[in-house]
């Protein structure tokens, strides 16, 4: 789950890690009570939607930049009205673009220098990493293809935990002066606890700066949470904005099924994750490409089937539906009924291909045939997905 630059930085400043004085609003009537909570002067109004890359951006309307440096709050209010409620394209968000439905204005600070400060779990050794670089305000990819040698990494024992002489070893080696060093490594030690306690699997500062007073400021905010661990934290839930996700996708939660939309016309409905993945494969192998990602789980029940059914047609790009249930622990007869029930149920129009196997197949396979529905039946992968293709074609 992610969340917004302003409800970041709202988070950072309960772990004490400093950030500009700022305030958001979600309507132009809120633009002078946010305004009024900070102080006269330069002012930085910027887009709150889940990318990056917003001060490049560029609206529909053709005003430029999804960030904006302001001389005065009232300039500030003029800017925002402009981004409010207009679609900002960036390199992250594909040619779409995001709706800004929430604009944060922020006291503009003096830059003397930009970093990159980042904590994210690193695979391979299963520990967190501190990421830092002395290039900071740019593509981190960029730096880390042409100039690797100015990205450093901090691996820590989860169990030890952070140890001073990390701390020490990554404000040496951004090539800080001593009151910068003080206060980076207050505000490294506040970004740890808080990667640490509220199970995020990143946070990313970038830029993270040093001011021309010697101070060391969240200059943006991005933090993204392991969905597992979002049980026990409430806090953290309240704060996700179902605006930034697909709609698709919120409903397929709502029904523990994994969702992902794809720019494909053949959509797949799949138990079992490594199976979607071999599906999807398959439809790509033979010529076809998925709309979807689906997995109903390894005991999908017919609500769940229906769900899927009907969070697969809201999807105007899908031409056919291929199906592919291995049926281990679960009866493929009462898969094959649930399939029967969510055609009947959602009218389906669209050519569907079933491919069953496993656990009581053969009821499952005479289900499908004594229905009465136009389902095409597949008897293995491969010919499941090549009839599908066909079908779509
Ligand atoms: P992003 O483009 O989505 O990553 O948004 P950022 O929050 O990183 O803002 C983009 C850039 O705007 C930063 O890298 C800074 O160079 C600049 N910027 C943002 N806030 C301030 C500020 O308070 N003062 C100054 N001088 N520049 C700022
Ligand atoms: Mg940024």
């Amino acid at each position: 789950m992610n969340i917004h630059e302003y409800q970041a930085k709202a988070l950072f400043e309960k772990f004490g890690i400093a950030v500009p004085k700022g305030a958001a609003a979600k309507f132009p009537e809120e633009f002078d009570t946010a305004l009024s909570q900070l102080p006269e002067g330069t002012t930085v109004v910027k887009s709150q939607i889940h990318a990056g890359g917003r001060g490049k951006g560029t609206f529909k309307s053709g005003f430029k930049g999804g960030v904006k440096l302001c001389k005065s709050k009232a300039e500030a209010k003029e800017v925002a009205g402009k981004m409010l409620g207009e679609t900002l394209v960036t390199v992250q968000t594909g040619p779409a673009g995001r709706k800004v439905q929430t604009v944060y204005f922020t006291t503009a600070s003096s830059i003397k220098k930009e970093y990159y400060l980042a904590i994210l779990l690193d695979r391979a050794t299963s520990r967190p990493v501190i990421v830092a670089s002395t290039e900071g305000g740019v593509e981190i990819e960029k730096v880390a293809h042409e100039t690797p040698e100015k990205i450093f990494k901090v691996f820590i024992d989860p169990a030890y935990g952070l140890a001073d002489y990390q701390v020490r070893e990554l404000v040496f080696k951004l090539g800080l002066n001593a009151a910068e060093q003080k206060a980076a490594s207050k505000l490294i030690r506040g970004l740890y606890t808080l990667f640490w306690e509220t199970d995020a699997s990143m946070v990313e500062i970038n830029p993270l700066i040093t001011t021309t007073t010697d101070g060391v400021e969240a200059l943006d905010a991005k933090v993204s949470f392991d969905d597992n661990s979002l049980y026990r934290h409430p806090e953290i839930v309240a704060l996700r904005d179902l605006n930034e996700e697909d709609p698709k996708e919120v409903e397929a939660s709502k029904h523990a099924l994994s969702y992902i939309a794809l720019d494909g016309n053949i959509a797949c409905l799949v138990n079992g994750a490594g199976l979607a993945m071999s599906t999807m494969d398959i439809i790509k192998h033979f010529g076809g490409n998925p709309a979807n990602f689906l997995d109903v789980g390894g005991g999908a029940s017919r609500e769940q089937v229906v769900a899927a059914f009907k969070i697969i047609l809201t999807d105007p790009k899908v031409k056919g539906i291929l199906v592919n249930i291995f049926g281990g622990i679960m009866d493929c007869n009462i898969i094959a009924n649930g399939i029967v029930d969510a055609v009947k149920e959602v009218g389906l129009k669209l050519p569907l291909v079933v491919r069953l196997e496993g656990n009581n197949v053969v009821a499952g396979k005479e289900t499908l045939a004594k229905s009465g529905l136009t389902i095409t039946s597949g008897d293995s992968m491969a010919d499941a997905a090549q009839k599908i293709v066909k079908l779509v074609a």
